[in-house]
């Protein structure tokens, strides 16, 4: 070998391959709990932060932004119908908004008093999915179940014990014949492998209880469901809001479209509940959610159940409450292998590793640095 200085050329390799990898690494987009800064005492700032400011808000009032409140209403079909496009919505609290917010109690099992008290507020301005709880002018939720609600609290129930879960109008489902789903990330997320692992848990949770099954594709635009992080406005007619407020949609079957808000902190791995930022969201909790809907269920007035529609932050739910069971075996059926519970059988996630949304893992960085090694020494020699 004539180079004179052969050791120096090994560090500079791997001094270089390390910076290198460690620059792809960082970028990452979502953040790791671990690295997050402590925040501020509190409850989190969201995209409803600021309807707190109606508490006691009753008919016949006018306060500055009330309109706000009713779009919101409007969005989960509280309210059956937008105002004209010549006109906004107004600040008055009329009759429209009271009989909102009293079907909006009784939906989240909240006292039915028709003003906006503080037990109402907390509820609202929680994060929640962008699904209507009301679609077409019909609840499915416990307000438009009141004839068959009858068995809490009664020993003699008229009608049956009571399931709270809900179906999309028609009960759409999936084709008998078809088993099997597919499912496909949006290319232009990258999404890891670590990020990828949390739907494919997710998806177990629902393949357990029914006969179906799921199978990840590369082939997105043929793909039965189709997953992708968006931000804002993102051509269907349902933008996301930033921080909080709406934190994903998804549609009723056979669509498959699956968008969740690119803005949220999501947690791909570690305790959410541990973590020091308020607006950390547990993405296996949400992604459990939106295949109900991907499935065909709708809202449920059961807290329990994954088809509530809100979640705080730094929350975890990703077992099936029998509500949920319930309704996805009503659509499809049972699992032979179910034995009739979830709750220890479903398949946990190491709540142990944190690794970030985007990673590369170990082999991968060895793998790089050798080539990056590779290449210098073949430039130098
Ligand atoms: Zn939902
Ligand atoms: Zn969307």
């Amino acid at each position: 070998m004539n180079n004179p200085e052969p050791y120096l050329f090994i560090l500079i390799a791997f001094v270089l391959s390390f910076f290198l990898t460690n620059v792809v690494v960082s970028a990452r987009l979502f953040p790791n709990v671990s690295t997050w800064l402590p925040a501020a005492a509190g409850p989190p700032a969201g995209a409803w932060d600021a309807f707190r400011n109606f508490s006691g808000c009753h008919h016949g009032d006018n306060f500055n932004g009330l309109s706000n409140l009713k779009s919101y209403f409007q969005r989960f079909g509280y309210i059956p119908h937008a105002p004209p496009l010549t006109s906004n919505f107004s600040d008055e609290f009329d009759d429209a908004l009271e009989s909102a917010i009293k079907t909006y109690q009784k939906n989240f099992n909240l006292n039915i008093t028709g003003e906006l008290d503080d037990e109402t507020l907390r509820q609202i301005v929680l994060p929640r999915c962008g699904v209507a709880d009301i679609i077409n002018g019909t609840t499915s939720m416990k307000a438009g179940k009141d004839n068959q609600t009858t068995s809490f609290g009664n020993s003699k129930p008229r009608f049956h014990t009571v399931s709270h879960f809900s179906l999309f109008p028609g009960q759409p489902r999936w084709p008998e014949g078809m088993q099997e789903l597919t499912y496909a990330f949006f290319p232009g997320n990258e999404l890891s492998d670590t990020v990828k692992g949390v739907f494919a848990a997710a998806f177990a949770r629902w393949s357990e209880v029914t006969p179906l099954t799921f199978r990840e594709t590369a082939a997105y635009f043929g793909a039965d469901i189709r997953i992708g992080f968006f931000s804002g406005d993102h051509g269907d007619g349902e933008p996301f809001d930033g921080i909080l407020g709406t934190l994903a949609h998804a549609f009723s079957p056979t669509n498959g479209r699956f968008h969740l808000d690119a803005a949220e902190d999501w947690v791909v791995s570690g305790d959410v509940e541990k973590s020091a930022l308020s607006t950390a969201v547990d993405l296996e909790s949400v992604a459990v959610h939106e295949i109900g809907h991907l499935l065909g269920l709708g809202h449920s007035s059961v807290e329990e159940a994954v088809m509530f529609p809100t979640i705080s932050s730094r929350r975890k739910k990703v077992v099936l409450a029998e509500d949920d069971i319930q309704g996805i075996q009503f659509l499809y059926g049972t699992n032979p292998n179910y034995n009739g519970s979830t709750a220890t059988s479903a398949p946990e996630r190491d709540s142990s590793n944190t690794a970030p949304l985007f990673s590369w893992d170990f082999f991968t960085l060895l793998t790089f640095n050798i080539f990056i090694f590779c290449f210098i020494r073949f430039i130098y020699w």
